[in-house]
């Protein structure tokens, strides 16, 4: 038997046994992710480092699943060092699987902070910007949670104009129309649920009440504007290529 030192506590170890094994056999809780006892280690998910104190000589990160005992090896598990270590190791893995929840678990148990997992917003705030500051809805916001900020309702309400999803780079604002209703959606989340009214000239539904109500209120004595608003696109376009033809025909 060899005795070696894990965190200052002695411990025994078997000749030929790593050090991962070892600080196992002892209850001392390193992490890892490629180690299976039944195939030899490679070291891959780099998580299993631990810090060598040599007795001369700087202190080295090892990787502790390739590690052999030795006589007076002096290991820890838990230092600046293992920790800057851990950090890297984790950050590589979640950029190649951010998805994972093993890993994200294992990250928490060992106090490891990481990136939120991504939801598809890249918090560009387009979105946010827009509604607020063109539409002036105020219906998106970002909201602060415990694991970060993201995009959710805000104060004012959704009038169901489509323009944060038009601006969304990442499509993770969603509109559709179904049914004569209009649904706006977060993430998957429904931000509002709104019945479509139909175009003054074809009937087809095309657009909310209340985003209509809120362009009347503000294209003030610009008739034409807010009758232009009353129509579909389809319509707005054929109407003014109409309009623009016939003056074309009166200038002959
Ligand atoms: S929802 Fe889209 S527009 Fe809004 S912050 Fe996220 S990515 Fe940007």
């Amino acid at each position: 038997m060899i005795e070696i030192s894990i965190n200052g506590r002695k411990v025994t170890a078997k000749d030929g046994d790593t050090v991962l094994k070892t600080a196992r056999e002892h209850g001392i809780s390193i992490p890892h992710l490629c180690f299976h006892p039944a195939l030899k280690p490679s070291g891959a998910c780099r998580l299993c480092g631990v810090e060598n104190r040599p007795v001369s000589g700087k202190k080295i990160m090892m990787l502790s699943c390739i590690l052999k005992v030795k006589p007076g090896l002096d290991i820890r598990t838990e230092s600046d060092l293992v920790t800057a270590h851990r950090q890297k190791a984790f950050d590589k893995l979640l950029t190649m699987a951010p998805d994972s929840v093993r890993i994200r678990e294992l990250a928490e148990k060992f106090n490891v902070p990481v990136s939120p997992r991504p939801d598809g917003c890249i918090r560009c705030r387009l979105c946010v910007r827009v509604c607020n500051d063109i539409i002036g809805a105020r219906a998106i916001a970002m909201v602060k949670t415990e694991t970060g900020s993201h995009v959710g309702p805000g104060d004012g309400a959704c009038m169901g104009c489509g323009t944060c999803a038009n601006l969304c780079p990442t499509q993770f604002i969603t509109v559709r129309d179904q049914d004569n209703v209009r649904t706006v959606s977060i993430g998957g989340q429904v931000l509002s649920r709104l019945p479509l009214e139909r175009c003054e000239a074809c009937g087809s539904r095309y657009a909310t009440a209340r985003f209509l109500a809120h362009v009347d209120g503000n294209t003030g004595d610009h008739v034409h504007a807010r009758q232009g608003h009353h129509f579909c696109p389809s319509c707005t376009k054929m109407m003014s290529s109409r309009a623009r033809t016939e003056n074309e025909h009166l200038r002959k």
